[in-house]
């Protein structure tokens, strides 16, 4: 631990019983001709008295607990006659930790929960989540987000009920940019105020891959004017994973030998057949040749993946027009019949 000149270890002390280190340090005169006066910036400062002695956790030394104890320096400036608390020399981010064991700990916590590191280190876990929250806040702070123009909005829920965050992210890093409280119109008008402190602009945004939760369509619209709206894959799938279940559910209420038929298969149609197991493989040859719906529903599904597979972005549209007009077609079909 570089000190400098400013600051010295007057004793290094063990305690057999708490089984610690104590490194005591204080101040020297050196410390007043580097001193800036935090009020008015001149150098212009003198030693006035010293607060309360104070701890923090550092490095172990020979596996043994190790605290810095100092009782740090007040000064008093001549020119503004203003009294302050000099900063204490390698303090971390969080109180009562060391910029050396605070990186420790970082480094600790990357591998392992925090509760983990905590046992480790004979340290609370809330001690470690405050370190972690200080430097997570000052990263935070200082990204830029200048280049961010492809986004992704999505709800997630975070426990178990209604608690809802929605989590922000850019789509071309891969990295999160904010997360905030609730799913309505107002975390896109949060957001778009993020951007702005973050070096990024709310115009600069040219699409934005939602839901097709209405709030969500209605903040985009408000605050992302540029903003294409585009409607992920995985929610798209998911709507017309949840069709064919609904078209299963209404077979089998309609007729009694599709009921018969359709007896255990929920599994197999809200799966693709490459995860299905051979149980469920050799159900739905059985089932492929009978005049099912359902049948039909699950071949639409699995025609819209195939749009999505489609090598370049020229034949995907056409992929998923001829779907809409396949879908179309066959419902008419199936409504006027
Ligand atoms: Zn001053």
């Amino acid at each position: 631990m570089a000190l400098g000149d400013a600051w010295q270890v007057t004793q290094m002390s063990y305690h057999e019983k708490e089984q610690q280190m104590e490194i005591r340090v204080t101040d020297t005169p050196a410390l007043w001709r580097q001193e800036t006066c935090p009020h008015c910036g001149r150098q212009t400062v003198r030693g006035y008295d010293h607060a309360p002695e104070r701890r923090w956790r550092h490095l172990n030394v020979c596996q043994i607990q190790a605290e810095i104890v100092c009782a740090l320096p007040r000064g008093e400036c001549v020119e503004c006659e203003k009294i302050y608390t000099v900063r204490a020399p390698r303090e971390g981010r969080s109180r009562g930790l060391t910029q050396e064991f605070e990186a420790f700990v970082l480094t600790l916590m990357r591998e392992m929960p925090v509760k983990r590191a905590g046992e480790i280190l004979g340290e609370t876990d809330q001690k470690l989540w405050r370190a972690l929250f200080a430097h997570v806040a000052a990263a935070w702070t200082d990204l830029s987000w200048d280049n961010v123009t492809w986004v992704g909005a999505d709800e997630m829920n975070r426990k178990k009920g209604h608690n809802y965050l929605t989590v922000f992210v850019d789509l071309q890093a891969k990295r999160v940019l904010l997360a905030v409280a609730g799913k309505d119109a107002s975390v896109c008008e949060r957001f778009a105020e993020e951007l702005g402190k973050h070096n990024g602009h709310p115009r600069a945004i040219t699409q934005i891959a939602i839901d097709m939760s209405p709030a969500y369509k209605k903040g985009v619209r408000e605050h992302f004017g540029n903003a294409t709206v585009v409607f992920d894959k995985f929610h798209v799938v998911s709507q017309v994973v949840q069709a064919v279940d609904e078209v299963r559910r209404l077979e089998v209420r309609a007729d009694a030998s599709a009921r018969e038929q359709l007896t255990r298969t929920r599994w197999l149609w809200r799966k693709n057949p490459e995860a299905w197991t051979a149980q469920e493989e050799t159900r739905w040859e059985q089932l492929q040749t009978k005049p099912l719906v359902t049948g039909l529903a699950y071949a639409m599904r699995l025609q819209l993946q195939q749009a999505y597979a489609a090598p370049t972005a020229a034949q995907a549209r056409k992929r998923f027009a001829d779907w809409c007009r396949w879908v179309r077609t066959e419902a008419t079909g199936l409504t006027s019949g």
